[in-house]
């Protein structure tokens, strides 16, 4: 059994230890000691990681009472070994997880809501409550959880008799039937747990929910605590003071200057809408005054480079408004060929997908469409050209 340090004083970052096994797996040496301040992972908190003599633990984790320390070279010495634990990453873990405590507390104690998940990782904490809540409800909690907070009441651990256990109002009731180990901030909670806390509730600094959403039945809460709500803090108001400098406004203009910006991007879309409409229109007009005919009817072949395929289809679309017209449209876009191929709906004898058909290998490409229009698209770029008169031939010989 390795003599948990964490235990006896959640503060200490730096002890002596002797090496007791050395389990070999995997290339990594897995490290039994005599005792260790490495928390390892359990009860919904991270492990801790840390330095054995100089060498880095990447994992630490408990099994049948002994704790293992994950390194991948060994010391020298197998006694007396200087240990170090990475305490920002615990104090981080500790205001967390006792920030945790307090928060289910002041949901239970406001809503009669209580925790059903917990999840803490390097970059997100998390709550699950069995009860859905409205946004004044959970903004009431995280008041109430603050105010604990602030008010810096005694955090105590607590080892109860069977008989003692069965007089301590607990906010949930233990996992485990042995050695029950209770956390008790004040009078204000009582709950079983197995991590690490600080002493007092002020050391957690502050509790910041940043957002919640449905989760099963009830809801799932997002918060921070501690350094990292400082963190996160310090990350909004840089974001906020980059906002204000890009819209040259003071922060609590923000929203409405973001939605001035939106309606005048909406009305400048339309605007432009209605221009690229007139400008096709032009374009159309112009292509009709001067295109081919094939007894009488219009025929416009063209191969474009780089436009906008929607603009393509909206030009083609254009000219075969006008009666008796045929529009064989080419465009190259980056390494694709695409041929629009569309008639006017008087010049039914003329199945435009059938032509599209005929033209499709010389492209490489595959399409299809109606007896009025059709399209496809290809990877012979080359060939394009050749495929816009192959379809001008085989309309010529319908309509020759
Ligand atoms: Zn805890």
């Amino acid at each position: 059994m390795t003599i948990k340090l964490f235990y006896k004083n959640t503060y200490i970052k730096e002890f002596n230890a002797n090496i007791c096994e050395i389990i070999e797996k995997d290339n990594t040496y897995h490290l039994q000691l005599n005792q260790t301040a490495f928390y390892p992972e359990g009860g919904g908190q991270p492990c801790d990681t840390g330095y054995i003599a100089d060498i880095e633990v990447s994992h630490v984790y408990e099994d049948k009472g002994k704790i293992f320390h994950v390194v991948d070279s060994l010391t020298s010495k197998m006694e007396n070994i200087k240990c170090l634990i990475n305490w920002e990453k615990r104090f981080d873990h500790m205001q967390q997880h006792l920030g945790q405590h307090i928060l289910s507390a002041a949901f239970q104690k406001l809503h009669d809501a209580n925790t059903i998940g917990f999840h803490l990782s390097h970059n997100n904490v998390t709550i699950d409550i069995d009860k859905f809540l409205s946004l004044e409800d959970i903004i009431k909690v995280e008041y109430y959880a603050n105010q604990i907070v602030f008010n810096d009441l005694a955090v105590e651990i607590l080892y109860p008799r069977e008989d003692e256990l069965t007089n301590l109002p607990l906010r949930k009731q233990p996992t485990i039937t042995d050695n029950i180990r209770v956390v008790k901030i004040n009078d204000f909670d009582y709950s079983p747990c197995c991590g690490t806390h600080p002493n007092r509730s002020g050391e957690v600094g502050l509790i910041k929910i940043r957002k919640f959403e449905k989760y099963k039945s009830g809801i799932r809460i997002d918060f921070l605590c501690g350094n990292r709500a400082l963190e996160d803090y310090k990350i909004k108001n840089d974001i906020i003071n980059s906002l204000c400098s890009n819209l040259s406004v003071q922060y609590d203009e923000i929203l409405n200057s973001t939605a001035r910006i939106n309606d005048n991007l909406n009305n400048l879309k339309k605007e432009n809408k209605i221009l690229k409409e007139q400008t096709i229109g032009f374009e159309g007009r112009n292509l009709l005054d001067n295109c081919e005919t094939i007894n009488d009817i219009n025929v416009i072949r063209q191969v474009y480079r780089n436009r906008d395929f929607r603009e393509i289809k909206q030009l083609s679309t254009f000219l075969v408004n006008t009666k008796k017209t045929i529009a064989i449209l080419g465009l190259i876009s980056g390494d694709k060929a695409q041929l629009i191929l569309n008639r006017s709906e008087d010049l039914d004898n003329i199945i435009m997908k059938d032509v599209l058909k005929e033209c499709m290998p010389l492209i490489d490409g595959k399409g299809g469409g109606s007896p009025s229009s059709a399209q496809g698209g290809g990877s012979n770029i080359d060939n394009l050209e050749a495929a816009v008169n192959l379809a001008y031939i085989q309309i010529e010989d319908i309509c020759g």
